[in-house]
C-alpha cells in the first residue's frame, strides 16, 4: 500500500496507443452505421482509473497522434475524461490508429486494425520522449505499448523503466496483454515479458495470455512463476472466477460475484486494472483493490464497447 499525497505530481500516468474505434450500430449482422469511439488498452484503463477516483485523482495519457480529424477528436476526449492531456504528443506524419468491430449474428465480434503506421508507433522514436515522461506515482504500460515500439525504442523504455524503479519512489506496473499478431516473434514476445515482470513493481497479468505466451502447465505453476518476484501489487485475471493474488489466500479474498449479464468483454482486464489502481492510489488494502477492479470489470461488460457510460 502506498500514502495518499497531495502534490502536483500525477497519480497515474498511462503509456501506450488509443485508436479510433469505428462500431457497427447494430448488435448483429452489418449495417454500415459505424459510430466513432475511441479505445486502447492503457486508455481504457486511466479511463476507469479517472471516473473511480474523480477529482481526488490525476491521471496522465502519454501517447503520440496524428494532426487528422479523429486525432483531434481523440485528445477533445481525453480532456472530456478529465484525463491530463499535456503529455500527447503530435505527428506532423502520422495518424491515429484505426479498428473497426462488427459484431454478426451469433454474437461474434471482428475485429480489423489501421495501425501499422501509426503515430503511437514512433512514441519513443527519440530520447526525448523518455526524458519527458513526467513524474508520476505510478507508470503503467501493457506489452500492447511494447509490441508497436521497434526493438531500440523498446530497449530505451525498458532500460529507463528499470532506472526508474530503482532510483525514484515510482511504481512501473504492467499487463502482458499478450497479443501474438503484434510480435516479431513468441520468443521476442516472451524475452521482452520476462524482463518486465521483473522490472515492474504491480503485476496485472492475466491467466489466458499467460498460458498462451507460457504454456504454464496449471494455475499454481503460473502462480509460482510469478511468487519469486518483489510486488508491492499483483493480481491474476480469472475471467468470471475472479482475480487471486499471491498474498492472500482463499479464505482472505473477497467474494467476487459473477456479472448478471455479459454483453461484451472488451475492455475487462483493462477495466479492472484501472478499478485497482484508484483503489490502491487511495490507500485502501489488498482485499478491496481486488474487488474494486472486479466490480469495476463486472458492469463494463454488460455493456457494448470498450469505453462504457456512466461507469
Ligand atoms: P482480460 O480481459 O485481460 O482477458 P479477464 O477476462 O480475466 O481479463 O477479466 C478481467 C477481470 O474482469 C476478471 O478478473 C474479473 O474480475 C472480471 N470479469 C471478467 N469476466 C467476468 C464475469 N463474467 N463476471 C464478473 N466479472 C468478470
Amino acid at each position: 500500500m502506498i500514502s495518499k499525497t497531495s502534490s502536483d505530481k500525477l497519480d497515474l500516468l498511462c503509456i501506450g496507443e488509443a485508436m479510433a474505434e469505428l462500431r457497427d450500430g447494430a448488435a448483429a449482422g452489418l449495417t454500415g452505421d459505424f459510430k466513432v469511439g475511441f479505445a486502447g488498452d492503457t486508455y481504457n484503463t486511466a479511463v476507469y482509473c479517472k471516473r473511480q477516483m474523480g477529482d481526488s485523482g490525476k491521471v496522465g495519457y502519454f501517447t503520440r497522434v496524428g494532426q487528422d480529424p479523429l486525432s483531434v477528436e481523440f485528445v477533445v476526449r481525453v480532456k472530456e475524461e478529465g484525463i491530463d492531456p499535456s503529455y500527447i504528443t503530435t505527428d506532423k506524419q502520422q495518424l491515429i490508429g484505426i479498428y473497426s468491430v462488427v459484431t454478426d449474428k451469433d454474437g461474434e465480434r471482428s475485429f480489423s486494425y489501421w495501425r501499422h503506421s501509426s503515430a503511437a508507433r514512433q512514441l519513443f522514436s527519440h530520447d526525448e520522449a523518455i526524458r519527458s515522461l513526467p513524474p508520476a506515482r505510478i507508470y503503467y504500460l501493457s506489452g500492447i505499448t511494447l509490441a508497436i515500439l521497434d526493438p531500440a525504442a523498446r530497449r530505451r523504455v525498458m532500460d529507463h523503466l528499470a532506472e526508474v524503479t530503482k532510483t525514484t519512489d515510482t511504481l512501473v506496473a504492467f499487463d502482458s496483454n499478450y497479443r501474438p499478431k503484434l510480435w516479431e516473434s513468441k520468443a521476442v514476445a516472451k524475452e521482452v515479458m520476462d524482463e518486465m515482470w521483473e522490472i515492474a513493481d504491480i503485476g496485472f497479468p492475466s491467466i489466458d495470455d499467460e498460458l498462451l505466451l507460457y504454456g504454464d502447465t496449471n494455475e499454481e505453476a503460473l502462480l509460482d512463476r510469478f511468487a519469486k518476484f518483489n510486488w508491492k501489487a499483483f493480481a491474476l485475471k480469472r475471467g468470471a472466477r475472479g482475480p487471486v493474488s499471491l498474498s492472500l489466500s482463499g479464505d482472505e479474498l473477497p467474494v467476487f460475484p459473477p456479472a448478471p449479464k455479459v454483453l461484451d468483454t472488451t475492455a475487462a482486464g483493462d477495466s479492472f486494472n484501472g478499478g485497482y489502481f484508484a483503489a490502491y492510489l487511495q490507500g485502501e488494502d489488498e482485499a478491496t483493490c481486488l474487488l474494486r477492479g472486479h466490480e469495476v470489470a463486472s458492469r463494463v461488460i454488460t455493456q457494448p464497447g470498450a469505453i462504457v457510460s456512466g461507469e
